[in-house]
């Protein structure tokens, strides 16, 4: 079975890796629309080598440069907008959500409405929107599959029993390049020590999520809403090699992982062909090389955003797209220098705080939760 592919964020970490996968699958697996915001050459590299129907370009400004340099076979779209009207081209039937952070929900809610198969990278999406990605996906017979390593292992674990004998999952994490660091020390950590990952190579707003470990917290929620968990059920395990990707508890006392090298061409693979398994490009796995693992519970108090994580789980409604809209500036506002490392977590809880949540929101109503968020960051950073 072939798929007819979009890529949205086509020119990130996982975008990459997704044409790197698409492109050893053979012609079967056609690239038909790709996305990116900002950085028109790659992604004009990328639309003469796929030869997709369409590309779209956030940046409308950008519009202009890069229309100059098609030929006219490949259609030119431009701006916020761009990103839904690509998903809704007729001949996409499978799309990739690789957008970093909220952005790419609209297009995300776009395929689910249109019953295309979503391949989904950016856990922001259902942070943020579970409540009505998951509701809308499953009415209109669009499968979610899950691309986020720990996700995609859940959901491979899954399949060795029936829902209702699942008693508990483990996430598994890394624990981030802090993990052995003193509050003190990561307080004061610099950008370039929080973009020093131990174990994955990925793009920078993910990489600081996995130094404060909100990328963690994150991924509670995600779990949450792809396999229905209650979140008393998720537990997280450190386990700092990233060879056992997640795991699954029935209640039998059997527990099912998922192993491999932290290499996302895997998981993006398994999305992409499920439910079937090919040969494929990733790196293999040796345990005799690596030959221990190890596992340690996390350390809540200098890893306070998975509190944070359970709270969200917890509470629903608005809390996710506030938790996740504070983080995404909490964590610009760090990478442009104008807040240290410690404080990406504390503004992100003190703004979760003073949030009353709204249950059952609509999307207005979570775009207001997630906007007033951003500007809650903001105006802390003013005083
Ligand atoms: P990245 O920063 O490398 O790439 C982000 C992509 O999104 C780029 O192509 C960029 O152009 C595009 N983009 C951002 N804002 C946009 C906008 N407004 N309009 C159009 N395009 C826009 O990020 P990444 O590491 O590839 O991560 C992407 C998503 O996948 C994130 O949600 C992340 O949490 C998730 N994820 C990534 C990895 C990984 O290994 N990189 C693993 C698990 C999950
Ligand atoms: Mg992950």
């Amino acid at each position: 079975m072939g798929r007819r592919i979009t890529i949205l964020g086509s020119t990130g970490s996982i975008g990459n890796n997704s044409l790197e996968v698409i492109e050893s699958l053979g012609p079967e697996y056609e690239v038909v629309g790709l996305a990116a915001r900002s950085r028109w050459q790659q992604l004009l590299e990328q639309a003469h080598r796929f030869r997709p129907r369409a590309i779209a370009i956030g940046d409308a400004t950008l519009i202009e440069c890069v229309g100059a340099r098609l030929n006219g076979t490949i259609d030119l779209l431009a701006g916020p907008e761009a990103l839904v009207d690509l998903v809704r081209q007729g001949d996409c039937d499978f799309v990739i959500s690789a957008i970093v952070g909220s952005a790419g929900l609209p297009a995300t809610l776009a395929a689910a409405e249109l019953g295309k198969d979503i391949g989904l990278a950016s856990k922001e999406v259902l942070v943020v929107a579970g409540c009505l990605v998951v509701p809308l996906a499953r009415r209109r017979g669009a499968r979610l599959l899950p691309i986020d390593s720990e996700h995609s292992a859940i959901f491979q674990a899954m399949h060795a029993g029936k829902p209702e004998e699942v008693v508990k999952v483990y996430l598994t994490a890394s624990g981030g390049p802090f993990r052995e660091w003193s509050g003190e020390q990561m307080a004061q950590a610099r950008l370039e020590d929080a973009l020093r990952h131990p174990t994955w190579k990925m793009g920078p707003k993910i990489t600081i999520d996995s130094a404060t470990m909100m990328n963690k917290a994150l991924e509670i929620v995600e779990a949450k809403w792809l396999f229905g968990l209650e979140p008393e059920a998720i537990e997280v395990l450190v386990h700092p090699e990233s060879i056992v990707h997640s795991m699954v508890e029935f209640c039998d006392g059997s527990v099912i992982a998922q192993l491999g090298t932290p290499d996302m061409r895997t998981p993006i693979q398994y999305a992409l062909t499920f439910p079937r398994r090919v040969r494929g490009p990733s790196r293999r796995l040796d345990l005799t090389s690596i030959r221990r693992m190890h596992f340690e519970p996390p350390d809540l108090d200098r890893f306070p955003a998975l509190r944070l994580g359970y709270e969200v789980a917890r509470l629903g409604g608005t809390a996710g797209a506030v938790l996740n809209g504070a983080n995404e500036a909490a964590v610009q506002a760090f990478r442009e220098g104008r807040i240290p490392f410690g404080q990406i977590v504390e503004l992100t809880e003190d703004v979760l705080r003073r949030h009353s949540v709204i249950e059952e929101p609509d999307l207005d109503g979570l775009l207001a939760a997630d906007a007033w968020a951003r500007n809650e960051v903001a105006g802390c950073l003013m005083r």
